[in-house]
């Protein structure tokens, strides 16, 4: 495997100087997901302004890009409403679909985990963080019985 083309520049920073990683001490939203592929473990916990997310947070542990994307997510994501939310939630599955809708501009620090796409057992560890805040949405939006992968 070519660590060199996934292990980015970005992606080691995020690793290394995560952002917005702690807990949020009266989260509206705080779902715990694992990767046992991988052996992730993503806590995403954000407060909500309406349906707009106000604060947004992740914890956890495990591998880089793991943890590299759950930063990268809380940067984009943080004062999002739904339709950004739901917007970026795509773009990463699209990514890891090798589909690009959005472009490197807007993507921002998200078009690093582009490669990971050309690894299909190292997609769930980029994936991790976004299914579990998107769970944690339709959760907060009394959906809780729809699944995350219909839309
Ligand atoms: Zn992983």
């Amino acid at each position: 495997m070519a660590l060199d083309e996934i292990y980015q520049e970005i992606i080691l920073d995020h690793y290394k100087n995560p952002r917005n990683r702690g807990m949020i001490e009266n989260p509206d939203i705080d779902v715990y997901e694992t990767n046992p592929l991988c052996g992730d473990e993503i806590g995403v916990q954000a407060t909500m302004n309406g349906q707009e997310i106000d604060e947004l947070k992740f914890h956890g542990k495990g591998c880089s890009i793991s943890q590299a994307s759950a930063s990268i997510m809380t940067e984009l994501l943080t004062k999002a409403g739904p339709e950004k939310a739901a917007k970026y939630i795509q773009a990463i599955k699209d990514l890891m679909n090798g589909k690009q809708a959005m472009s490197d501009d807007e993507l921002e620090d998200l078009i690093a985990l582009k490669g990971v796409s050309k690894y299909p057992a190292r997609v769930k560890c980029a994936l991790l963080a976004w299914t579990t805040l998107e769970l944690g949405l339709l959760e907060h939006k009394g959906g809780s019985h729809s699944h995350p992968d219909e839309s």
